[in-house]
C-alpha cells in the first residue's frame, strides 16, 4: 500500500497485539505516518486461543487492509448446545456463528502491516508529553516523538498505569483456564457432535465453554482441526492465586505467568480436577489440550480514556470479562472511533480526543455491565454458602447457552443509557 504524500502526523502504537495492529493499520491507510512498538521479540502467534467472531469484526479486519471473509476465517456453526456435569445435552438450539483463532486473526493483520513500520524489543516506559507532543520513552533509553500516541499494551497497560494511578483492576474472583487440543486426539463419537456446536458446560461451581477452530496451517479440514476449551474455576486471591503464577523453579510471575513457564504440576493439577468437576467431554479436552494457559478474570472501568496526546484502546482501555467476547470488536470499535473523531477535527487534536473518550467510555461501560452480569455465576463462587446457593437457583443452562458470547448493539444500549 502507498502513503498519502504528506502523512497527516506522527503516530506512535504502544503494542503490537491484535488492536494495536488494526490501530496500525487502520490510520496507515487514513494517512498517518505510524510506528507500531511491541516489547516481545518472538512472533505473537502461538498466544491466543479461539475468537468468536461478531458483528463488526470482519469488516474492521477489512477497512485494516486484511483480506479476510468471515468464511475464510472462521468454522461456521449453526447451533448451540449445553452439557451437564455428566456430559448430557440439557439443552440446544439454532444459533448460527463463526469461530475462529486468535492466530488467524493476527497473521492477516501482520501481514498487512509494513514490517519496517513494526518495532519488536522495544518496551515503553512511560510518555512525556510537551505542548504538541507525546514521547514515548522505551527502557533502552530510546526517545520518540509522535503527535498522537495511541496505547494498546493490554489489560496491564503501563500507560493506564501512568496516567491512571488509581485505577486499579480487581480480581473477579475466577479465571479463565485455556487450552487447545488437536481434532485427531479427541475420540470422533464423543467429539462428532461438539465439532458442529458452540457449547457450554453447566456444571455445579463451573462454567465452560468449548468449540472447534481451525487447526494448525488455519486448516478447516474436518480431522485437522482444534478444540478450544475455556473453563471459568474459581481461585482465593491471596493464597492460591500466586501458586498458580509460580513456575516451576519458583519464580512468582506477578503480571501473569507465559504459558511455556506454566507449572507441570499446576497444569497436572487442573487437569485432574477438570475430571472431578467437568463434563467428560471438556475434561479430555483438556487432558489432551497442548497450548494451557490461564488469565485471571478483572474488572476495570476507567473514568477517562485520553490524556493530551495519548488515547487508550482494547484491553489497555477496559478491562471486559470474556463472556461477552467483546474484547477485538470492542477494541475495533475503539480504533474506528478514534479514526472517525481525528477526521471530524483536523488539526484540533483536543476536540477529537474528547469525543473519542465521550463516545467510547459509555460503550465499554455498557460492554464492562453485561460481562459482570454473565460473571455474576462464577464471581458468587468464592462468597458465603447463601450467596452460592442463590446463584445456583438462578442459574439455567439454556440461559447460559444463549447469552454467552451472544450478538448485542453495545453502541445502541449505550445511546439508550
Ligand atoms: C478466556 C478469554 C476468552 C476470550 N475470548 C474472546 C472472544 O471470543 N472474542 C473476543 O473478541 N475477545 C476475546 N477475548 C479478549 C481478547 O483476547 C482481548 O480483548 C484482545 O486480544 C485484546 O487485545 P489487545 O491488543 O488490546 O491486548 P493484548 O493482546 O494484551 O496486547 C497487548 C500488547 O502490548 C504489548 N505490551 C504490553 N506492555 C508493553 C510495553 N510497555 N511496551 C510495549 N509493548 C507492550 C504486549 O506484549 C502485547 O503484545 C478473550 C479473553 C479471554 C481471557
Amino acid at each position: 500500500m502507498s502513503l498519502e504524500k504528506t502523512p497527516r502526523g506522527r503516530v506512535l502504537v504502544i503494542g503490537g497485539s491484535l488492536i494495536g495492529l488494526l490501530a496500525g493499520n487502520l490510520l496507515l491507510r487514513a494517512g498517518w505516518d505510524v510506528t507500531i512498538f511491541e516489547r516481545i521479540v518472538d512472533n505473537l502467534e502461538g498466544r491466543g486461543a479461539g475468537i468468536t467472531i461478531l458483528p463488526g469484526l470482519v469488516s474492521a479486519f477489512r477497512a485494516a487492509g486484511a483480506d479476510v471473509s468471515e468464511q475464510s476465517l472462521g468454522i461456521e456453526l449453526p447451533a448451540r448446545l449445553a452439557l451437564d456435569r455428566a456430559g448430557r445435552v440439557v439443552a440446544e438450539r439454532e444459533f448460527a456463528q463463526t469461530m475462529t483463532s486468535w492466530g488467524s486473526l493476527y497473521e492477516s493483520l501482520k501481514h498487512a502491516f509494513p514490517a519496517e513500520r513494526y518495532r519488536r524489543g522495544m518496551t515503553l516506559e512511560r510518555v512525556e508529553q510537551t505542548a504538541g507532543k507525546a514521547i514515548a520513552v522505551f527502557t533502552n533509553g530510546e526517545r520518540i516523538a509522535g503527535d498522537l500516541l495511541v496505547g494498546a499494551d493490554g489489560y496491564r497497560s503501563a500507560i493506564r498505569a501512568q496516567f491512571l494511578p488509581q485505577a486499579k483492576a480487581s480480581y473477579a474472583g475466577y479465571v479463565a483456564w485455556r487450552c487447545l487440543a488437536d481434532e485427531a486426539d479427541l475420540p470422533g463419537a464423543d467429539f462428532a457432535t461438539l465439532f458442529e456446536r458452540y457449547a457450554v458446560c453447566v456444571a455445579p461451581g463451573e462454567q465452560g465453554i468449548g468449540y472447534p477452530v481451525p487447526g494448525p496451517g488455519h486448516s478447516k479440514r474436518p480431522g485437522h482441526r482444534q478444540y478450544n476449551v475455556v473453563w471459568y474455576h474459581p481461585f482465593r486471591e491471596h493464597d492460591e492465586l500466586p501458586r498458580l503464577m509460580t513456575d516451576d523453579s519458583g519464580r512468582y510471575h506477578a503480571n501473569g505467568i507465559p504459558p511455556a513457564l506454566l507449572s507441570a504440576r499446576v497444569r497436572q493439577e487442573m487437569i485432574d480436577r477438570a475430571q472431578q468437576v467437568l463434563a467428560p467431554q471438556f475434561a479430555l479436552a483438556l487432558k489432551k489440550g497442548r497450548l494451557h494457559f490461564f488469565q485471571p478474570i478483572m474488572d476495570l472501568d476507567p473514568p477517562r480514556l485520553s490524556f493530551g496526546r495519548v488515547a487508550l484502546v482494547g484491553d489497555a482501555a477496559f478491562i471486559t470479562r470474556p463472556h461477552v467476547a467483546m474484547g477485538v470488536p470492542k477494541g475495533a470499535g475503539d480504533v474506528i472511533e478514534l479514526l472517525r473523531a481525528l477526521d471530524q477535527h483536523g488539526a484540533d487534536f483536543t476536540a477529537a480526543l474528547a469525543q473519542f473518550d465521550n463516545a467510547r467510555l459509555r460503550v465499554g461501560r455498557a460492554i464492562t455491565a453485561r460481562s459482570r452480569y454473565l460473571g455474576a455465576y462464577m464471581a458468587a463462587q468464592l462468597g458465603s454458602e447463601s450467596e452460592r446457593q442463590q446463584a445456583e437457583a438462578q442459574r439455567d443452562a439454556e440461559q447460559v447457552m444463549m447469552e454467552t458470547a451472544a450478538p448485542i448493539d453495545y453502541e445502541a444500549l449505550a445511546q439508550a443509557r
